[in-house]
C-alpha cells in the first residue's frame, strides 16, 4: 500500500488534498470512529450522532466511487482512543505512509503524529485547503504584532479575496456595517414570523447511530429528537440555499436579537455543516454576495453575514493555531470557581440563562449572541473557571470543534488570553440582555437593580466586576466609561454591591 489516507470527521469533503492524486490501486481511505472522542468532554449525544452520521454517510459515497475503505466502527473493538485504533490500522496495513489533512485539534494532530512514530509509518501531513487563509499564511499576517485584531485581517481578506470590492474599496465606502446590525425584536410584537431554516429527516443511517448513541452514551447530555442537521452535501447546500433565499435579508438587522422560544432567529444554522466541511466557505460567501448583487439583500446583511465567514472564522482558526499549545491554560484573570452544575440542566432561576441553556440542550446549538452575551458573560462575571467553561462549550455544541471553540470561549468570551486578539471584556450588567430580549419580562430578577434580593445576578456581578478590575478597566479607552461610572455610585452602594455579590459568587448553584 502506498497511501493509507486517514480522513477525519471534520473533514468531509472530496476537494480534501489528501485525495490529490489518489490511486484506487494503491492507496486506501481509512476512517475510525472511537468512543474516546464523545466522552473525552461528556459530549450532546446530537453532536455525537451528527459526527457518526456524516462519518457513515461519507463512508458510503466513497465506497460507491470504487476507492477502498477501512471503515471502524465504534464498537470495533474494546479500545476506545483514536490513537490505539490508528496504530492497529497502521499494523494491519503497512502503508508506505500515513497522509491526512491538519486535524482540527491539536492534541489529535500530536497524538496522529506520536502513532505514526511509534509505529515507523512516514506522515504526510496537507495544509487544509478549506479554510481560505493557511496557518502560514496567518503567521506570515500576525508576525511581529503583539495583538491581534480581526478587523484588520478582514480587510485584507477582503481584497485577497475580491469580496464586496469595488477595484480597491469597499463597497458602499464601509468595511464594515455593524452599528446598523444590533436592532432588537420589537418588544411588543416579538420577532413575528421568521421562515423556517431547512431541517432533515433522519434516514436509516442516523436512525441506527441514534441507537448506536443511546446504547453506548445513555447518561450523555442532550436530546435527539429534534436532530434535523444536515448530513450530506446535498442536504447542507439545501439549508444554504433556504437562508440565502429566505433569511439573509434580516440576518443583519436582527443578529444581536434574543427572544423566549426563538432558538435561531434570523441566524443561519450552517457552522456545522462548515465545520464538517460539508460546505466550503468560498461558496458560501459566493451565495451571499451574489444575492447582494442581484439586489435581493441589503449591504448590511450580506456584509454582516460574509464578516462571520470570512473574517471572524478565518481569524479564529489562525489565533488557534498560532498560539496553541498555550491558549488551552489561558487564565488572565485567575478564575477558578466550579462550574454550577444547571449549566448540565438548565434549572436555574434566570430566565435568560434558563431559556439559552434549555434550547442548547435540546437542539445543540445557540446563537452567538447567547453564546457570547448570556452564557459566556455569566461565565467571566462569575469568576468561572475558563478551561471548565471551555469543556462545556465543547461538549455541548453540535459545530464544537476544538480550533474554533477555543478561540471563541476563553479568547472572546471570557476574555482569559487578555487583549491578544479582543480589544475588552465581553461583559455587561442585566440592562443589555433587557435590551435585547423579552427575557427580563419573565424573571424573578429585575435587571435595574444592583442590590437586594431580586437584584440580577448579571447586574450586580457586572458591577462587582468593574470594581475588581477598575484600574485596567480606566486604562483602556473602550472601557474607560465603565470605570469612570462606578465612581458615581455612593460607597454604601459600592458596599452593598461587594456584599451581593459575595453572597452570588458563593452560592451559584441555587442561582
Ligand atoms: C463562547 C462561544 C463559543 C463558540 N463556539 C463555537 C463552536 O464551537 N463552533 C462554531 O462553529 N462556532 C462557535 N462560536 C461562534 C458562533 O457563535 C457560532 O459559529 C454560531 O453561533 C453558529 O450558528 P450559525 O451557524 O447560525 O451562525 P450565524 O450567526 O448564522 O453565522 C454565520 C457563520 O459564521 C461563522 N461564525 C460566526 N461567528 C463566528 C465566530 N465567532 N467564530 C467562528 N465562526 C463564526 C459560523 O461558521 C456561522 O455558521 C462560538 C462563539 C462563542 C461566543
Ligand atoms: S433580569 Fe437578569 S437574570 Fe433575569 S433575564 Fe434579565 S438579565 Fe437575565
Amino acid at each position: 500500500m502506498r497511501h493509507l489516507i486517514l480522513v477525519l470527521g471534520d473533514q468531509l469533503s472530496f476537494s480534501s488534498p489528501a485525495f490529490d492524486g489518489f490511486d484506487a490501486a494503491v492507496d486506501m481511505v481509512l476512517m475510525i470512529e472511537a468512543p474516546g472522542e464523545s466522552t473525552a468532554v461528556w459530549s450532546h449525544k446530537a453532536r455525537i450522532a451528527l459526527f457518526l452520521s456524516a462519518m457513515r454517510h461519507f463512508a458510503k459515497d466513497v465506497a460507491a466511487r470504487g476507492w477502498p475503505i477501512e471503515y471502524v466502527q465504534l464498537n470495533a473493538t474494546s479500545e476506545p482512543s483514536l490513537g490505539a485504533r490508528l496504530g492497529d490500522a497502521l499494523r494491519r496495513n503497512h502503508p508506505q505512509a500515513l497522509r491526512l489533512v491538519e486535524a482540527g485539534e491539536w492534541r489529535m494532530q500530536q497524538e496522529i503524529a506520536a502513532v505514526c512514530e511509534h509505529e515507523g509509518i512516514a506522515l504526510q501531513v496537507c495544509d487544509d485547503a478549506h479554510f481560505m487563509c493557511s496557518n502560514r499564511e496567518f503567521e506570515q499576517w500576525a508576525h511581529g504584532k503583539r495583538e491581534l485584531r480581526m478587523e484588520f485581517f478582514y480587510r485584507m481578506m477582503r481584497r485577497n479575496f475580491n469580496v464586496l470590492m469595488e477595484g480597491s474599496e469597499p463597497i458602499g465606502g464601509q468595511w464594515n456595517y455593524d452599528v446598523d446590525n444590533r436592532s432588537a425584536y420589537p418588544k411588543r410584537t416579538g420577532p413575528g414570523a421568521i421562515p423556517e431554516p431547512a431541517g432533515f429527516e433522519p434516514d436509516t443511517i442516523t436512525r441506527e447511530v441514534f441507537e448506536l448513541v443511546e446504547e453506548h452514551f445513555p447518561e450523555h447530555p442532550g436530546l435527539l429528537k429534534h436532530f434535523r442537521w444536515p448530513v450530506i452535501r446535498e442536504q447542507a447546500l439545501e439549508a444554504l440555499h433556504r437562508f440565502i433565499d429566505q433569511r439573509l435579508v434580516h440576518f443583519g438587522t436582527f443578529q444581536d436579537a434574543m427572544w423566549t422560544d426563538t432558538p435561531v432567529g434570523w441566524h443561519s444554522l450552517l457552522s456545522a455543516a462548515l465545520n464538517l466541511h460539508l460546505l466550503d466557505p468560498r461558496e458560501v460567501i459566493a451565495a451571499a454576495e451574489e444575492s447582494y448583487r442581484k439586489g435581493q439583500v441589503p449591504l448590511e446583511a450580506a456584509e454582516g453575514f460574509i464578516r462571520q465567514i470570512l473574517g471572524w472564522r478565518e481569524f479564529i482558526r489562525g489565533v488557534y493555531w498560532l498560539d496553541m499549545p498555550g491558549m488551552k491554560q489561558a487564565n488572565h484573570f485567575g478564575h477558578l470557581r466550579t462550574l454550577p452544575s444547571w449549566f448540565w440542566t438548565g434549572k436555574t432561576n434566570m430566565s435568560c440563562l434558563r431559556d439559552s441553556l434549555k434550547q442548547t440542550l435540546s437542539l445543540g446549538y445557540a446563537h452567538h449572541i447567547q453564546r457570547l452575551m448570556v452564557i459566556g458573560n455569566f461565565s467571566t462575571l462569575a469568576e468561572l473557571s475558563p478551561q471548565q467553561v471551555s469543556d462545556w462549550f465543547l461538549a455541548i455544541y453540535v459545530d464544537a470543534i476544538e480550533w474554533v471553540e477555543l478561540p471563541n470561549t476563553v479568547g472572546m468570551a471570557l476574555h482569559a488570553c487578555g487583549s491578544r486578539f479582543t480589544s475588552k471584556p465581553y461583559v455587561s450588567s442585566g440592562a443589555y440582555i433587557h435590551r435585547q430580549s423579552n427575557y427580563c419580562a419573565g424573571c424573578c430578577y429585575d435587571p435595574t437593580l444592583r442590590t437586594g434580593e431580586n437584584a440580577c445576578p448579571f447586574t450586580t456581578l457586572f458591577w462587582n466586576f468593574i470594581e475588581q478590575h477598575e484600574t485596567n478597566l480606566a486604562a483602556n479607552p473602550r472601557t474607560a466609561l465603565m470605570a469612570k461610572n462606578l465612581h458615581k455610585l455612593s460607597a454604601t452602594e459600592r458596599l452593598g454591591i461587594a456584599q451581593r455579590a459575595a453572597h452570588l459568587l458563593e452560592n451559584l448553584d441555587s442561582l
